[in-house]
């Protein structure tokens, strides 16, 4: 039986299920679609993946 992860999104605060992960692994929240990094499996924790510099100001 698959073991079933759940973390808060830091991003938006969303609850996030994953089934299958291993650490350092990039993720996408199915909510705000940030990127997230798994820091650690047990506790399940989520980090906001190092991004590139976006530039948004246009
Ligand atoms: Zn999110």
């Amino acid at each position: 039986m698959p073991e079933v992860l759940v973390a808060e999104c830091p991003e938006c605060g969303a609850e996030i299920e994953v089934t299958d992960v291993i650490e350092g692994e990039i993720i996408e929240c199915p909510d705000c679609g940030v990127e997230l990094e798994v820091r650690s499996l047990n506790p399940f924790v989520l980090e906001l993946a190092p991004q590139e510099e976006e530039d948004w100001g246009e």
